[in-house]
């Protein structure tokens, strides 16, 4: 068995400035069944609240591959960055990897390879069609490229003042805060840019950007993203919040990341200190399957939440992995328990090689009305297509409006009966 250390990576040098302290460590009386299991049991999420328990199946994954390495080691963040599984030979101590998997690394690869060893710990290590596993290991698949693929699908090179600046709408404007990610998910609509160390974090860069802001009153909100910016040290995210929050027009800050379902570790009492200083601060969470919900998810959005940061989660519609009712629903159930609200359910983009993700639209109409009416509203996220060369987010209903009859109109429910209603102003 190697211990920990010989799966450190050369892709390290990306870390950031490691100056936080690492959180609370994890007592080993969690360590129970060693039984992979779907849809973490709620009793086990409760626990979790007391912020010293681990999942079940990571303490198995740990206790096979990483029995050297410390409580204290697992939960610091830095450590599962820095040991980040990046390489194929890596890749095949945890996997028995299918024909299709090895198939992939035939290729040079254009979107790397990186899975942070408490995400492994979430694959089925025997089945290559389990969604997290498909997720985030490549496969032959994504070298085919179909007609409709393109690598920038939604035009944001075309609409990029800077470089890793887009302003699309007016009043927003999206900052690509480096290229990073400690996971990279294979169907990432930027997969032309992340993990190619192109977009930097760097302060001129970072400078020019918050420049181009300051000099368009226009823009109220400001979305960071990239890559993932809560890979950033709490110094850097504190340095670069306060600048945006200096400039009067900004009304709104805004942080994609999914970090709480691929390291949620790194949300820490210090980080929350840091966001709590610079409301209002909105955070769009990537959550894509149930089984990313588990108690350290939980704690990690607990932590969030009770920070005063509204939650919202972006879903991508992906073939084999999410695109049935009952999974959506255990989805968005478990979002809803993790004052996360589900917000847009995405249908997968066509960037290069995603044909094996990409669904039909009807199959995500058909995934809405499963959803609207049998469960909370809350619970139901916008479907959207984001439009081809910049068109924007689109958002696809199914048909609940009939027609008119006269000034009646005619409306199905999601039982599918009809109800008449009678629209007095309208004018016939
Ligand atoms: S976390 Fe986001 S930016 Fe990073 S690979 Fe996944 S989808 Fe792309």
């Amino acid at each position: 068995m190697r211990s920990a250390k010989n799966v450190s990576t050369p892709s390290a040098r990306l870390i950031p400035e490691n100056e936080e302290e690492p959180p609370g460590s994890i007592s080993p009386a969690a360590r129970t069944s060693p039984a992979k299991v779907l849809f973490f049991e709620p009793s086990i999420i409760s626990r979790a609240k007391s912020f010293k328990k681990q999942n079940s199946i990571t303490s198995a994954f740990r206790r096979k591959f990483f029995p050297m390495v410390s409580d204290k080691q697992w939960n610091d963040w830095h450590w599962q960055v820095i040991n980040r599984i990046c390489r194929p030979d890596q890749l095949g101590r945890f996997l028995n990897l299918s024909q299709a998997e090895q198939n992939a690394f035939k290729h040079s690869r254009k979107l790397p390879l990186s899975i942070t060893p408490y995400y492994m710990s979430l694959l089925n290590s025997n089945d290559p069609d389990q969604p997290l596993r498909r997720s985030v290991v490549p496969t032959e698949h994504e070298f085919s490229k179909m007609p409709e693929e393109e690598d920038d699908p939604l035009g944001e090179e075309s609409q990029s003042p800077l470089p890793g600046l887009v302003h699309r709408y007016p009043d927003r404007v999206l900052l690509l805060v480096l290229d990073f990610c400690t996971t990279y998910c294979r169907y990432c609509t930027r997969s032309r840019l992340v993990g190619k160390g192109a977009i930097l974090p760097s302060q001129s860069r970072l400078e020019r950007a918050i420049e181009y802001i300051r000099n368009t009153p226009s823009i109220r909100d400001v979305l960071l993203s990239g890559g993932d910016p809560l890979t950033l040290s709490d110094r850097k995210l504190d340095w670069l919040l306060a600048r945006l929050r200096e400039i009067p027009h900004v009304e709104i800050i805004r942080i994609g990341t999914k970090i709480p379902a691929v390291l949620p570790q790194r949300i820490t009492p210090q980080l929350v200190r840091v966001f709590k200083k610079y409301h209002p601060l909105w955070m769009s969470l990537h959550f894509t399957h149930p089984e990313e919900c588990t108690p350290e998810a939980y704690r990690a959005c607990g932590m969030l939440a009770d920070g005063g940061i509204p939650l919202g989660s972006q879903t991508v519609l992906l073939n084999g992995i999410n695109n049935n009712v009952d999974t959506m629903k255990a989805l968005v159930h478990h979002l809803m328990k993790m004052r996360v609200r589900p917000y847009y359910l995405y249908q997968c983009d066509p960037i290069s090689g995603s044909r094996h993700f990409r669904t039909s639209v009807e199959n995500g109409l058909e995934i809405i009305r499963g959803l609207r009416g049998h469960t909370s509203g809350y619970a139901v996220p916008n479907y959207v297509i984001d439009a081809p060369k910049g068109g924007g987010k689109i958002p696809v209903m199914p048909d609940y409006v009939v027609g008119y009859q006269g000034n009646e109109l005619i409306l199905r429910n999601y039982e599918n009966k009809e109800f008449r209603y009678t629209d007095s102003a309208c004018r016939v």
